[in-house]
């Protein structure tokens, strides 16, 4: 079993930004110390805007100091569209592809979770992230542990053609198993949570929780004006929005997330 604190060597290796000590906020421009902004969960302590994190940042935030196992691993994606420059860029990307799912500890409560990330090919969902999604929905049934999965993505993966589609519906139905069976499951929607997920797990939890800001929609607002040609009204397809239309069940800022979360499993976790 391998032990994973949600970060892995061919990460490492491939995230040169984490070797410099600063970083630039993508709201102000302010540049901030990258020990201070780990500190501050990764919110600017300028201006207050959220920067996207990966995997491991989730993880860190999420669960107990060193609890996290990724015991949910798959091989790469097969690139069975022969999709030009596809196999390589896997080959170069992290193993865990842009899922990292295992166990961890939450507060007193033992989960299954699942975190998506956004640094590989824009979190978007191929064959790996829907069997590893599936496969941690079959970890928490069988143990009748709680899943949490943390969703950030552009969608469906355009290189995996329709077998990415596919991946909705077997992720879907293990969750519908997990919903049968009585197994609570919480959906965290990060920004962006789009296209092909938006519309299938990350919208099925038993509560979901979307963090402050994000953008959560099916298509995004720019390809929905251009189509009806007509202006959104402002805070389209944020959390926010979603919430005041029944979509979501809770926002939550950065900081309350995993308090949140603790509460959440404190009345709802039976297992
Ligand atoms: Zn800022």
């Amino acid at each position: 079993m391998p032990k994973n604190e949600g970060r892995n060597r061919s990460e490492e290796k491939n995230r040169p930004e984490e070797k410099s000590l600063w970083r630039k906020c993508p709201a102000c421009d302010e540049i901030i110390y990258d020990k201070e902004l780990k500190e501050n969960l990764w919110v600017c302590p300028k201006c207050q805007g959220y920067f996207r994190l990966n995997a491991g940042e989730r993880l860190h935030m999420l669960v107990e100091e060193k609890s996290f196992r990724e015991t949910i691993t798959r091989p790469p994606s097969f690139d069975h569209l022969g999709f030009p420059g596809y196999a390589a860029k896997t080959a170069n990307l992290s193993a865990s592809d842009a899922i990292v799912a295992g166990t961890a500890s939450i507060g007193k409560h033992e989960v299954v979770i699942a975190v998506m990330d956004f640094e590989f090919m824009g979190g978007s969902m191929g064959s790996v992230v829907g069997d590893k999604v599936a496969m941690a929905a079959e970890a928490a049934l069988k143990s009748r542990r709680p899943l949490i999965v943390v969703s950030s993505s552009g969608g469906a993966r355009m290189q995996e053609g329709i077998i990415s589609l596919m991946q909705m519906a077997k992720a879907s139905a293990a969750i519908a198993r997990l919903d049968e069976a009585g197994v609570l499951f919480i959906s965290i929607m990060a920004d962006p949570t789009a296209g092909g997920v938006s519309a299938s797990y990350a919208m099925l939890g038993d509560v979901n929780i979307a963090e402050r800001g994000a953008l959560i929609c099916f298509a995004g607002p720019r390809v929905i004006e251009e189509t009806i040609k007509q202006k959104l009204p402002d805070g389209f397809q944020r959390a926010e929005f979603l919430e005041e239309h029944g979509m979501v069940d809770i926002v939550s800022d950065r900081k309350s997330l995993k308090g949140i979360l603790i509460k959440l499993l404190d009345i709802l976790d039976f297992s």
